[in-house]
């Protein structure tokens, strides 16, 4: 089923982005299976659980964190951790870059994004991401590497209303990546869950994040 499910969708993003199985919640057996049929990027929401659940597969697997992620657990995933896609503030890049310099690497980070209509959503407003992007402390962190954006959208059966904040999110990337900064190099933009990855490829997404439409309703 699990096979079948991941087919059938990687088929409907037809190359155009990459698929990142949402494994939040779900036993390393489900996540095997989705290895077994090809899935090599895999998105958790808590570091507990990533921490768990990367030495029992394969160590070729890319862990992506998708959730909220406090300064005092970013040492826990940062040895592994191939993008952080919930970045949203200084002080948190500065303990990623602090981390990453302890283990030898530099690590990928996505700012994330408030675009959704909800309060209980995280992430930056497009004020503050803006102004992120240009603090001159940026500089000193040679260890992490910007390389785009990430939100959610609304949850809504108001496909308009989703498409409008996707295409909001997609301008915004367009104006950021603008920005010239040695450690700020735009290349993935995330956006596109089970419900609406389809609308978010259209609208330039270049990675979606999905969980329920391959391991089921959690
Ligand atoms: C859970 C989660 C997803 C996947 O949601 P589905 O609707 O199950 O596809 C995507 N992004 C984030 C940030 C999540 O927390």
């Amino acid at each position: 089923m699990i096979a079948d499910n991941i087919q059938r969708i990687k088929a409907r993003i037809n190359d155009r982005a990459k698929l990142i199985a949402v494994t939040k919640t779900k036993p390393v057996s489900l996540l095997q299976e989705a290895y077994d049929a090809g899935c090599r990027r895999f998105g958790e929401n808590k570091v507990q659980e990533m921490v768990e659940k990367q030495p029992l597969l394969p160590a070729d697997i890319e862990w992506h964190l998708i959730g909220h992620l406090q300064t005092n657990k970013v040492k826990y995933i940062a040895p592994f951790v191939a993008l952080i896609q919930s970045v949203d503030s200084l002080k948190l890049l500065q303990e990623i870059n602090k981390q990453a310099l302890k283990n030898q690497r530099v690590i990928d980070c996505l700012l994330q994004i408030h675009i959704a209509q909800e309060e209980t959503k995280f992430g930056l407003l497009a004020d503050e991401a803006e102004h992120l992007l240009n603090d001159a402390q940026l500089d000193e962190l040679a260890n992490v590497r910007i390389v785009g954006l990430m939100g959610l959208a609304t949850n809504t059966d108001d496909d308009g209303q989703v498409r409008r904040e996707f295409r909001e999110l997609k301008t915004l990337y367009d104006r950021l990546g603008a920005i010239r900064r040695p450690n700020v190099v735009f290349r993935e933009l995330s956006m596109g869950m089970s419900g609406d990855y389809a609308i978010a490829i259209e609208e330039g997404s270049t990675m979606v994040r999905v969980g329920s439409a391959i391991f089921g309703a959690r």
